[in-house]
């Protein structure tokens, strides 16, 4: 297809997107936030910056449509969200082009991420109409209980840069369809596509005021306001374990339910007896979906003696072997980082890594600029008190630790505060379960490098979160339980 033959190529530009914030079915104007390509350091666009009065102006948006919304048939929420997810498959290219524009990321992944994000609004069209109550006697025979499922109300939904789609429409999608209304506040480095995002759902049918978009370069303060608002019922955060701490805290003081998917520290596990080729496939999607900026990217692979040299030296070659530049460049596997910070972060990490005797089997230095660029990197024999064991690399380096027996595995994977994802290559399933069994993580892959999907739970235990979106779980968040106590 090309540029002409797509229905509005405008949603691919970047300077469209800047009409300000978006609150009641209302753009108002501002600027104020430099949205940076990652590719050049270049400015891309300037969007709105809302000051802590434009945020509470949101929540009163959408308070004022709640009742409306909640009262709209479920049929017509779920053919709305299901007209939304046909829009972002009509507008797909074009939408993964500002993705990979605004993140960086290369357009394989962006085109992935998008068919993914889209599929959220899919999966809660088709369960908007299946929410279900409960009717039974009381143990007591005296009266019979009934519970119905009412929306929780108005919801502020904030997300980060890495999936700038994605994690917007798993929580917009199960919100929505609940008969819930949202205040989103996209991560600053990429909120482009949030509003590209809200423009698509203005010509869905999503009527004022049900979801709102503010971008903010002050999220303290202005989300602050937010959660100190008596009519604010529900927070759902994905970003970092450090801020997803900060707001739990400050959740406490109107007790608002909070869903939080925050940071991951995912152990990849090789046994000796894997396929070796499937297992440097799964590291190869694992580590470099989104050349590693993900919660889910593996951030320690352990693998066992045997196998360990085979697999060091096949990763090695699949990595020195990627294609890095601009995301939005023909041809490109690995994208630039999101900021320059990162590709500090990462830097450190690798030369912390080196300092206590890893050894570096390709890749290993920041590329100079312009652009935040980071080359792909495999270590081995890491030593397990490096900070990159304990910290989300999140980036493209592969680092590697050996073992021996089965429970020094399971030992080292949970060694960690944090429990989101893991993955497990052994042809012998009995053992990949058994092993999956005593990893305290909330998603386990066995012999693939992939686990995202919309009709799956996903999230974490221990530190890296709190409640499941996607499946027919998620849209429990967005749900109250109200029980009747019945005499007939
Ligand atoms: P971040 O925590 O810095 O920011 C996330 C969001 O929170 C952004 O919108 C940011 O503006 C906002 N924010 C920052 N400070 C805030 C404050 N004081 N009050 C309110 N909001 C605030 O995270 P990030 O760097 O954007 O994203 C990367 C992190 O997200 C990684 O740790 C990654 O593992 C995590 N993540 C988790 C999942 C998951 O599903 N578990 C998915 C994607 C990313």
């Amino acid at each position: 297809m090309t540029m002409l033959d797509r229905p509005d190529p405008s949603y691919a530009d970047p300077t469209v997107h800047a009409e300000g914030l978006f609150i009641g079915g209302a753009w108002l104007p501002g600027t104020g936030i430099d949205v940076t390509d990652p590719a050049t350091g270049t400015v891309l666009a300037k969007v709105a910056d809302a000051s802590v009065e434009q945020g509470l102006q949101a929540v009163e948006a959408a308070y004022a449509a709640a009742s409306a919304w909640r009262a709209t048939p479920p049929r017509r929420r779920s053919e709305i969200l299901m007209r939304w997810f046909e829009l972002m498959k009509e507008h797909a290219e074009d939408l993964a082009t500002l993705i990979s524009l605004e993140n960086g990321k290369a357009l394989p992944d962006a085109r992935g991420e998008v068919a993914y994000a889209a599929e959220f609004f899919r999966w809660y069209g088709e369960e908007a109409v299946r929410i279900a109550g409960e009717f039974r006697h009381a143990p007591s025979g005296a009266n019979h209980i009934l519970v119905d499922h009412d929306p929780i109300g108005v919801c502020v939904l904030i997300t980060p840069w890495n999936f700038p789609a994605a994690m917007a429409t798993r929580k917009i999608g199960p919100a929505l369809a609940a008969g819930c209304t949202v205040v989103l506040k996209p991560a600053s480095e990429t909120p482009l596509t949030a509003y590209a995002m809200a423009r698509l759902g203005e010509a869905a049918g999503v009527p004022a005021g049900v979801v709102n978009v503010v971008t903010t370069t002050k999220p303290g303060p202005v989300v602050g306001a937010m959660l100190a608002d008596p009519r604010v019922r529900k927070l759902s955060f994905t970003g970092s374990t450090a801020v997803g701490r900060r707001l739990l805290a400050e959740a406490a003081g109107s007790v608002v339910s909070c869903s939080m998917e925050l940071g991951g520290n995912a152990p990849f596990l090789v046994f000796d007896d894997a396929d070796l080729e499937a297992a440097l496939d799964g590291a190869m999607t694992a580590k470099m979906r989104n050349a590693g900026e993900a919660c889910t990217a593996a951030n320690r692979f352990y693998v066992q003696s045997g196998i360990y040299d085979r697999f060091a030296q096949g990763l090695s070659a699949r990595m020195a072997a990627l294609t890095v530049g601009a995301g939005t460049e023909a041809g490109t596997e690995v994208g630039p980082m999101i900021t320059a910070a990162a590709v500090d972060k990462i830097d450190r990490l690798v030369r912390d890594a080196v300092a206590q005797g890893g050894t570096v089997l390709t890749g290993g230095q920041a590329a100079k600029g312009p652009g935040f660029y980071y080359p792909p990197t495999v270590l081995t024999d890491v030593p397990p008190d490096a900070a990159m064991a304990r910290e989300e690399i999140f980036g493209p380096v592969a680092a590697l630790y050996r073992f021996d027996t089965e429970e020094e595995a399971i030992r080292q994977a949970n060694d960690t505060e944090y429990g989101l994802a893991a993955y497990i290559f052994s042809k012998d399933l009995s053992r990949a379960l058994r092993v999956g069994r005593g990893i305290e993580s909330g998603m386990i892959a066995i012999n693939r490098g992939l686990m995202s999907d919309p009709a799956a739970p996903f999230g974490g235990t221990k530190q890296s979160g709190l409640g499941r979106e996607g499946g027919v779980t998620g849209i429990a968040e967005y749900l109250e339980p109200k029980y009747f106590a019945v005499n007939f």
